[in-house]
């Protein structure tokens, strides 16, 4: 028969990789929840319109990329291919307001996007994301990114630049669009066929387009610092002055825009400097949208937030995983003495341990082999003999010293060997 494959563009986590994987997101939890976000758990699957009305007609995401298809009744739905639209979504049915002003929320989940897949990036990758509502104050900018920075610091990642820029509010935005129309006319005809059907709609594509041709176009426009109004210039100096009292450094970007059309004011990227993560070396990307909660049917409501790609991040950990567990192996050999590391095993794990057995009846030699397999750091070692005499055989793997202890001590003697060896 032949061998059904994964579909490109999405990975297998392999066992392999698994504590990589665990270490990013326990620290990213346990950053997160110093902060006061509480995790929210959203479908993967929503209505097409949510996003459309949301990232925006006109983006690459919801023109080129989502997994849009229909139900049986015929609904449009789409695999969501970012984890904010589906968030504030939920925010707003559940009415988390009820209970808090201002809600701060995490998530950790994958996320879909029919993108070119090349190193760091997929058709379905992983998000682990923050989503803080309800507070104008330009001192919660600074904080998502110092978050977002000690999470990184915590993971021992450095390398690392934090980009910073303002898209202006709802008054710079509309007067940056006219700048940008009057300077895009006279180069219209040399824009991608994209860009010339969307840069009177929404100009600020052409900035973000990665066609080499409106590149070169866009690094002639005006800047959005040129439109921006006296409130966000104000929003954006009181940003840059707590990142310079955090310690934070950062760069000032006019060319960063980000490519979802639902952010004002703040919005930041952290990237690797170094090559490591070749092109996309992105690990995060987030910023304010206060129009956003509105757009979707909610009260005006000041919003924030970030999303971090987990597949990047494992990739810049290189070798470095969360540390293996302590783990004793029991070897045993004749039917009685089988039976006893059967209990055994059971008692240790009651006990929080992580215990294992051989299940199949083979020799000490051969059990032996698979305790080093499994990287057990203690084998406790068992036959009929010993049982006979009342006594076990614990072994340390890594110091080689083997002792006798007798049957009745022996879970709290490996306990205390395995917490020693911790
Ligand atoms: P975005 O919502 O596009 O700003 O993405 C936020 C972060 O998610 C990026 O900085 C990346 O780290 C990650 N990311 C976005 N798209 C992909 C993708 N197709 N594959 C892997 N990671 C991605």
């Amino acid at each position: 028969m032949d061998l059904i494959h994964a579909i490109r563009g999405m990975n297998d986590l392999l066992p392999a990789e698994a504590a990589r994987w665990q270490l990013v997101e326990e620290t990213a939890r346990s950053v997160l929840e110093r902060y006061g976000y509480k995790e929210i758990r959203t479908p993967v699957v929503e209505e097409t319109r949510l996003f459309q009305r949301s990232i925006g007609e006109t983006t690459d995401i919801v023109e080129k990329e989502m997994y849009t298809f229909e139900d049986r009744k015929g609904k449009k739905l789409t695999l969501r291919p970012e984890g904010t639209a589906g968030v504030v979504r939920a925010v707003l049915e559940h009415n988390l307001f009820a209970d808090d002003r201002a809600p701060k929320v995490y998530y950790l989940g994958s996320m879909f996007r029919y993108e070119r897949p090349q190193k760091g990036r997929y058709r379905q990758f992983y998000q682990i994301g923050a989503e803080a509502f309800g507070v104008a104050d330009p001192l919660i900018d600074a904080e998502i990114i110092a978050m977002a920075w000690r999470f990184l610091d915590e993971l021992g990642l450095g390398g690392l630049e934090v980009r910073l820029n303002s898209l202006g509010d709802a008054q710079s935005r509309a007067s940056y669009r006219e700048l940008l129309v009057a300077a895009l006319t006279p180069h219209k005809d040399a824009l991608c066929a994209d860009c010339q059907r969307r840069y009177v709609t929404n100009p600020l594509r052409v900035l973000d387009c990665k066609v080499e041709g409106c590149k070169a176009i866009a690094a002639t426009l005006p800047s959005i610092a040129d439109a921006l109004s006296d409130a966000s210039k104000a929003h954006a100096a009181a940003v840059e002055a707590t990142l310079k009292d955090l310690g934070i450094a950062y760069r000032v970007d006019p060319q960063l825009v980000r490519g979802l059309d639902y952010y004002t004011n703040t919005i930041f990227e952290i990237s690797a400097s170094s090559g490591e993560l070749g092109s996309q070396n992105t690990v995060v990307g987030g910023g304010r949208y206060d129009g956003l909660v509105e757009q979707l049917g909610g009260q005006p409501t000041p919003a924030i937030g970030f999303a971090f790609g987990v597949e990047r991040l494992v990739l810049l950990l290189g070798e470095k995983q969360k540390a293996a567990r302590p783990r004793v192996f029991v070897a045993a050999l004749g039917v009685e003495a089988r039976k006893w590391a059967m209990r055994t095993v059971e008692a240790l794990r009651a006990m929080g341990a992580a215990a294992e057995l051989e299940y199949e009846s083979k020799s000490f030699k051969a059990q032996l082999k698979r305790a080093d397999k499994i990287g057990a750091k203690l084998v406790l070692v068992v036959g009929d003999n010993e049982l006979a005499g009342g006594y076990a055989q614990l072994k340390d793997m890594t110091a080689g010293a083997q002792r006798q202890i007798p049957l009745q001590d022996v879970v709290a003697a490996t306990l205390t060997a395995l917490n020693a060896s911790v």
